[in-house]
């Protein structure tokens, strides 16, 4: 795809998500992160010449490779994967505009030691796992608040923003949109949140009108 037939295929994603941010409200805003865990530096840099701004990966070294490699670009980086603990120290060096997959107390603490031994801060994201499903990472709904107070309790270092999570693996709309709902719910209880990351390629249209603030796309944004 060259670069004008590109800007009009995202320009139909955009006008997606519009269509499903303004059945909720004109007032809700949401933000695309474009998930670029398959895509090269090229077709990173081809996105953001169209004006996207917001990526994510999934992989500490790749976070770290692409983030360094594309350093000249003003871009905005995340960290959606899951972080081994002997992963921390590197993501801290990656310096994440957020990390969205905060996903227990424990690699909260051991992080909050790493960033205190380093005079640092990270903004991120409590993950939530709303559908219980075994393969999937993140506190039980029924933790969540609680996990999430004792996290803004002890980890100074940790500026918790709100709850990141993956919609159900499901075919059927209810059971997907159930589990949107359980995270919304949780969100909405929660003091001084202001981020709610939900909504992948297959289902961002209902995880925006369950209330998600924050989509995460990755195949929509880099077809072929
Ligand atoms: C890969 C990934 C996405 C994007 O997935 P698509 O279905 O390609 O949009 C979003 N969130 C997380 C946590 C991911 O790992």
């Amino acid at each position: 795809m060259n670069i004008e037939a590109y800007k009009i295929y995202l320009d139909g994603i955009i006008q997606r998500v519009e269509t499903a941010r303004i059945s909720l409200s004109e007032h809700h805003i949401v933000k695309i992160v474009a998930v670029s865990k398959y895509s090269n530096e090229a077709a990173i840099k081809d996105l953001y010449q169209i004006g996207q701004r917001a990526f994510g990966e999934n992989k500490v070294q790749d976070l770290l490779t692409k983030s360094k490699n594309l350093i000249d670009l003003p871009l905005e980086w995340h960290f959606i994967g899951t972080l081994q603990k002997n992963k921390i120290n590197q993501l801290i060096e990656a310096d994440p505009f957020l990390f969205q997959s905060l996903d227990s107390l424990e690699l909260a603490k051991a992080l909050q030691q790493r960033l205190e031994v380093k005079a640092t801060s990270m903004e991120c994201l409590l993950q939530v796992n709303s559908a219980k499903e075994e393969t999937k990472s993140g506190v039980m709904p029924e933790m969540a608040k609680d996990i999430y107070a004792q996290i803004k309790e002890t980890c100074p270092n940790i500026v918790l923003r709100g709850v990141m999570s993956i919609g159900a693996h499901s075919q059927e709309q209810k059971i997907i949109q159930k589990s949107f709902e359980t995270t919304y719910d949780i969100f909405k209880e929660l003091e001084g949140a202001d981020i709610c990351s939900m909504g992948m390629s297959g289902d961002f249209e209902l995880a925006i009108k369950c209330g998600s603030n924050m989509v995460r796309l990755g195949s929509v944004m880099f077809p072929e």
